[in-house]
């Protein structure tokens, strides 16, 4: 049996950020939307455990950690820990999303892997289990579990719905000169920002702004903390942002960490133009993706 099960990217319309909490966690306030740029993880059954990953020309094969050191193995043993199972399977991940690209594309591959193994084990892990388990795997695996637009807090890890009536179109330009750390963003954060608040940020005009299906009125409300400190170690991204804006991206903006950058578009028109006046500015790799998109899903069964 092979099962294959895609998982979307997902972009931070609000990534509130507080003073790290003593477990050393920053908590945040974020409002999630997963995008359609999107990773395949197929399992089929085998005696033993091989782990295999594909990419795109536009990523580099050798940022993606092999067997032994993929959060899929994490994601495995877990849930054959959780249901005392042995962890076999063959598993092979074909990447889209960018890597340490501030998408979590690790984490989309986690919340897949998951759901893939969980039907191929025929383990029938209850949502909730499924929910604590992607916890722990990382703040952002139980959003790319459910999809679509999501407040997030705690540290990212506690999610639920929240109401979007738009369809909204994103232009994404990946990094061309390699990925951002995550704990590195927030190391230079907390370096910035010393007396960033316990709370962080509430996200209520984000909110109702996503509620109204408003692009411009999302573009107004659009807010992330963590992007002062990635232009700061990536200042060339400033520059990126104002290029969107300039070919007619309602906003540009640091996705999550960084440094993807993602621009906001009226329609899927403008999205397409945008994309192309920045791909004509010789930025080589821009794609268009609109959102929301469902969270890790069954695509084949075979
Ligand atoms: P986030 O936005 O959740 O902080 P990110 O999108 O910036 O994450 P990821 O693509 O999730 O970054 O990768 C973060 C790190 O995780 C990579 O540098 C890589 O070493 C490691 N990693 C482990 N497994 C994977 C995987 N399946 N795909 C990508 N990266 C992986």
């Amino acid at each position: 049996m092979s099962i294959t099960v895609r998982a979307a990217a997902k972009i931070n319309l609000h990534l509130g950020v507080g003073a790290p909490r003593p477990d050393g966690f920053h908590p945040l306030v974020t409002v999630y939307q997963a995008v359609g740029l999107c990773d395949d993880v197929t399992v089929s059954s085998s005696p033993g455990w091989t782990l295999g990953v594909t990419v795109p020309d536009w990523i580099d094969a050798d940022a993606v950690p092999v067997t032994g050191d993929n959060i899929v193995d994490r994601a495995a043993a877990l849930l054959a820990a959780h249901h005392g199972l042995p962890q076999h399977a063959a598993i092979s991940v074909e990447k889209s999303i960018p890597v340490a690209g501030g998408m979590a594309g690790g984490s989309a591959d986690a919340a897949a892997a998951l759901v893939a193994l969980d039907r191929l084990w025929d383990a029938h892990t209850s949502d909730d289990d499924l929910l604590a388990l992607a916890a722990e795997l990382g703040s952002d695996v139980p959003f790319a579990l459910i999809g679509g637009t999501a407040l997030g807090t705690g540290r990212g890890e506690l999610v639920e719905p929240v109401p979007d009536t738009g369809t909204w179109w994103w232009v994404v330009v990946p990094s061309a000169t390699g990925g951002l750390s995550t704990p590195t963003v927030y190391c230079r954060f907390d370096e910035l920002r010393p007396d960033a608040p316990a709370e962080p940020a509430g996200a209520g005009d984000l909110l109702a702004a996503v509620e109204s299906g408003d692009p411009e009125r999302l573009a107004e409300t659009l807010h992330n903390d963590l992007q002062e400190a990635a232009l700061d170690l990536r200042p060339d991204l400033a520059t990126l942002i104002d290029l969107g804006e300039s070919h007619g991206a309602l906003r540009g903006m640091v996705s999550g960490s960084g440094p993807t950058c993602v621009f906001l578009a009226r329609d899927a028109d403008d999205a397409r133009r945008v994309a192309g006046g920045l791909g004509a500015e010789g930025h080589p790799v821009v794609l268009v993706a609109n959102g929301p998109v469902a969270g890790a899903h069954v695509v084949t069964r075979a």
